[in-house]
């Protein structure tokens, strides 16, 4: 498939995100020429809607990179959403419900959107981006506050029946487990996300088994980042490293259960606990693959750390729209 864009054609990609929202300027090479970044709740404006707020944001970016007209809007955004209507079917964090968000960013700007899942463009920008861009089939896992995740399969982005496949954090892992934030037990982002790890080493530092962390973060668990933890652990907090590796091994069992599904031929592991800590998780999934992965299907499977950091899903965002303009 031709690129669509001349050199002087700009596209924007936009990640929509519980806590920051992010929009970049590309231009047909998906050079970053201008950006402007924000966080999701307003607190220079706070009656400011969160639609408005993207539109916002979107033509500060276009300042930013003294740009007047766009071809495109590739968006990235929470789900559970309908990526050929691009409809947002519920975003408590946004307070969207059936909210047609490709149709405003459409009618706002007169351009051509594309919508979908924000962890299945992390995914597609690692993969059309990365190392693994000769993949077929390929999975992504995102562990950071929650877990997202996302699937190509023969080549293109995989959403399933409902269009909202891939919800590899929701996968039961430990039956009977702790509760989720989805209402069900024992998933993934129960046990492993980054809240399921601080809630455990915030009773450790009560208890005065985690030095590092009682003394620079506190005992409250919305302090404990994915950056605070590694310095902990290179710090010696020999307690908080087992709380990581126990994570970052169930981690391992998600994506051993989807490689025995699958079939993949690489496995992007992105997302803040990823990107503060590339060795343990690399090590734990490699381990767990190694245990709960059949052999003849594990073999020869690339399991590699994100590259992309914060623009992976603008990124992927743009990508996607620049494929679908060469399908108009
Ligand atoms: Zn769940």
């Amino acid at each position: 498939m031709g690129n669509p864009l001349g050199p002087n054609d700009r596209i924007v990609g936009l990640d929509i995100g519980g806590t920051k929202m992010m929009a970049v300027v590309l231009n047909n090479k998906f050079k970053v020429l201008g950006r402007c970044r924000k966080k999701s709740r307003s607190e220079d404006n706070a009656n400011e809607k969160p639609e408005d707020r993207i539109c916002r944001i979107v033509r500060l970016a276009m300042e930013d990179a003294k740009v007047d007209t766009i071809r495109g809007i590739g968006v990235g955004s929470p789900g559970p959403l309908d990526p050929n209507t691009g409809v947002i079917i519920d975003t408590p964090n946004l307070g969207w419900k059936n909210f047609p968000l490709g149709r405003m960013l459409s009618k706002t700007f007169g351009v051509p959107t594309v919508v979908n899942n924000d962890v299945n463009l992390g995914t597609y920008g690692e993969w059309r981006f990365g190392k693994i861009k000769d993949a077929k089939n390929v999975i992504g896992v995102f562990p950071g506050t929650g877990i997202g995740g996302g699937l190509i399969l023969n080549g293109s982005l995989f959403h399933g029946f409902s269009g909202a496949a891939g919800e590899v954090g929701h996968m039961t892992i430990e039956v009977d487990g702790p509760y989720c934030g989805c209402g069900k037990r024992g998933c993934l982002e129960a046990v492993a996300s980054r809240l399921a790890i601080a809630s455990q080493v915030a009773a450790m530092a009560a208890r005065g088994d985690a030095p590092y962390i009682l003394a620079n973060c506190g005992t409250d668990m919305a302090n404990i980042r994915s950056g605070s933890l590694a310095k902990a652990i290179e710090a010696g907090d020999a307690m908080v490293e087992g709380v990581v590796r126990k994570a970052a091994y169930y981690v391992g069992i998600g994506v051993a259960n989807l490689i025995n599904i699958m079939s993949p031929e690489a496995v992007v592991l992105g997302g803040g606990l990823v990107e503060a800590m590339p060795k343990i998780y690399l090590d734990e999934c490699q381990r767990a693959v190694k245990y709960h992965a059949m052999p003849f299907l594990r073999k020869g499977v690339k399991i590699v750390a994100a590259r992309l950091g914060d623009d992976a899903v603008a990124l992927g965002a743009g990508k996607l729209l620049v494929e679908h303009l060469a399908t108009l």
